[in-house]
């Protein structure tokens, strides 16, 4: 079957990401845009996956626990995980392995944790923005030992991306998907980087607003629907 896929998009938990990204707004705003499955990957948090999930439940919307990490290099990868616990271990990890500065909620904004009735449940006071001391060639490997995956975001883009800090896609990084933020610069991108042609290339919206979330266009063919079973789509 098809299923329509949005697998970036942040919560009111990223310093980004606005008050109104709510568990609720954000599940909500998925199925009346016609996705079947979302992930939420928040700046190096996993926090406010419980809620989105939950909330998810109530109105058939599968949601996929995960982060967007910050490596070393100041390359931003996506990390999916088939549970929260699973997705939740690898936060305790990550928490352990970043940069701690204080968040100065007047410029980057408030880090809010909520539950699944969108309620203020805590804030994380130091910022989520700086990078992780995990290199974006042990991301793979690393993210898989706790039982998810890995790849990188927004190839396209000019900043944070692998493309834009290293150059090129090492053929030994493992990933086995790419994350585009515009589907046009796909043919462009594979000539000049051939690795992407034995990858799997993904869209996804990176929305840090609900207005940000984009109509469903971006489908996956799977048998059945589950956070498992698209990551094992995506590392296939
Ligand atoms: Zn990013
Ligand atoms: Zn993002």
């Amino acid at each position: 079957m098809k299923y329509y896929y949005d697998l970036h998009i942040h919560s009111c938990l990223s310093p980004c990401g606005d008050t109104d990204m709510t568990p609720n707004n954000i599940v909500n705003m998925a199925k009346l845009l016609g996705l079947d499955v979302i992930a939420l990957t928040d700046h190096n948090t996993s926090l406010n996956c419980k809620a989105v999930i939950e909330a998810g439940e109530k109105i058939d919307i599968t949601v996929i626990p995960g982060m967007e990490l910050t490596t070393s290099e100041d390359i931003h990868a996506v990390c999916l995980f088939p549970t929260l616990e699973k997705a939740i271990n690898w936060n305790e990890y990550v928490d352990k392995k970043r940069i701690k500065i204080k968040n100065k909620p007047e410029i980057y904004g408030r880090q809010v944790i909520m539950n699944s009735a969108d309620e203020e449940i805590g804030e994380i006071e130091e910022l989520l923005l700086p990078s992780s001391n995990i290199g974006i060639y042990e991301a793979y490997a690393k993210v898989k030992e706790f039982g998810g995956i890995c790849y990188p975001a927004h190839i396209d883009r000019d900043s944070l991306s692998i493309i834009s800090v290293l150059g090129e896609i090492d053929e030994y990084c493992g990933f086995k998907t790419a994350e585009l933020a515009d589907k046009k610069k796909e043919f462009e991108l594979k000539k000049l980087h051939p690795i992407l042609n034995n990858m799997k290339i993904i869209t996804n919206s990176d929305a840090h607003y609900l207005e940000n979330m984009r109509e469903a266009e971006n489908f996956f063919e799977l048998d059945s629907l589950s956070a498992q079973s698209v990551i094992n789509f995506l590392d296939s």
